[in-house]
């Protein structure tokens, strides 16, 4: 019995960045347990073992580690205990609004946010400032 043979193209271009992505979260978080079990020991590793570009490079990761957790944190805080700006509902702080609306006081000269629970207060957001109220229902 004869075989073929097929021969596929070889794979082109960079790696897809999921995969990155992943080993550099895997990086990260390695990183992170490592300074939540010994301070002195990461001092060691950042000073005397990794080169300083390494070094850089994992501080750049941990760093945007940090910036993802404290944007999560803040939008929590920011709507936490609001309400929607169209139904009224008070703001569920584990969600993200579905919409925030950032708007400024010319009276006393504050921004604020309005924030919006669900795509139908959207919509009857977006109708009233067209003027067209009465297809709300
Ligand atoms: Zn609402």
């Amino acid at each position: 019995m004869e075989t073929a043979t097929v021969n596929y193209p070889k794979r082109r271009g960079p790696k897809p960045k999921v995969h990155v992505q992943t080993k550099m979260t895997e990086l990260v978080q390695q990183r992170w347990d490592a300074v939540k079990a010994d301070e002195s020991s990461i001092r060691s590793r950042y000073r005397n073992e990794l080169s300083v570009a390494d070094a850089l490079a994992e501080l750049a990761a941990l760093r945007k580690l940090c910036e993802i957790a404290a944007t999560e944190v803040n939008q929590r805080l920011n709507h936490a205990g609001q309400k929607c700006k169209s139904c009224g509902a008070v703001m569920d702080s584990r969600k993200a609004p579905v919409m925030t609306e950032p708007m400024f006081d010319v009276a006393t000269g504050t921004y604020y946010n309005n924030f919006y629970c669900s795509i139908i207060c959207v919509q009857r957001r977006n109708l009233k400032k067209l003027g067209r109220e009465e297809l709300i229902k």
